[in-house]
């Protein structure tokens, strides 16, 4: 692989708080925001068939380069990614300080995508440390929906009971203060945060929630099952004996923790900038 990238420097020091995204009159996929970061500068050659091949699948017939090299700039903001597609002459110039003219029908919704890209790009959390919140949802029904980045042991990624292997993997997904869904092995809930079409994906999950649309948000009522098993306890121990509800487990060391910790670093990461 020999494709020229190049991330741009402190990329990640670039956090935008307060950004506006926009949405598609369904309200399910964002089409624009009001600020984007520029991460990353590709020059695509042909000879790197495979990368150039899938690039130019994704591209309109008018912005094919016929045989030439393209240049790529790689945007990013909370929730969506952008492609500015130029040439490599314009991509040289940015890297040598010439701002970029950024804009028009060039751009394109999202990275490259494909096997090839998949494996050339780099994985970029929007947070420093892969910890934060990247947004917020009013719940149709109630409370919040927050959508968060945060970092989990590699082995406990879906599944919080298994052994730990020592390794951090960064992760994106959201929370819900209502139903505080999804439970810590929810699995299809959660995803690898490698880039901002990951944390695209995941927050438009997000707002399916947050909208009533996957008929999941339903606040548990377990006072009932939290009764019987109090009382069988308190029976056998001899002691009155209780068990915490479901807000306070979650506060504890679920979702509602989490978030809590990714509002934190948020604010202390934003204060800083
Ligand atoms: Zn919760
Ligand atoms: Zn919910």
């Amino acid at each position: 692989m020999t494709l020229d990238l190049v991330l741009k420097t402190g990329f990640q020091n670039t956090l935008l708080p307060g950004n506006q995204h926009y949405l598609d009159p369904t309200g399910r996929r964002i089409t624009g925001a009001d600020l984007f970061r520029i991460t990353a500068s590709v020059i695509v050659q042909p000879a790197d068939a495979e990368l150039y091949a899938d690039l130019e699948r994704g591209l309109q017939p008018e912005h094919h380069a016929g045989g030439r090299p393209y240049g790529l700039a790689l945007l990013e903001a909370q929730q969506i990614g952008i492609m500015h597609v130029t040439t490599p002459e314009v991509i040289e110039g940015f890297r040598a300080g010439t701002p970029l003219p950024v804009g028009g029908s060039n751009c394109y919704g999202g990275w490259p995508v494909g096997q090839s890209w998949e494996d050339a790009l780099p994985k970029v959390t929007w947070f420093p440390g892969g910890e934060g919140v990247l947004g917020e949802y009013d719940n149709a029904a109630g409370g919040k929906v927050t959508l968060i980045e945060y970092m989990v042991d590699r082995a406990q990624k879906y599944n919080d009971r298994v052994e730990p292997v020592g390794e951090l993997a960064p992760m994106v997904t959201y929370h819900c203060d209502r139903c505080h869904r999804p439970e810590m092995f929810d699995l299809g809930e959660k995803y690898q945060n490698e880039g901002p079409g990951d944390r695209s994906w995941t927050a438009s999950k997000a707002r399916t929630h947050a909208r009533g649309k996957d008929g999941k948000c339903t606040p548990v009522d377990d006072s009932h099952m939290r009764r019987v098993v109090e009382q069988v306890v308190s029976e056998h121990q001899g002691r009155t004996m209780t068990l915490p509800t479901r807000e306070s487990a979650c506060s504890l060391d679920g979702g509602c923790s989490l978030v809590r910790h990714a509002r934190a670093v948020t604010a202390n990461l934003t204060d800083h900038a």
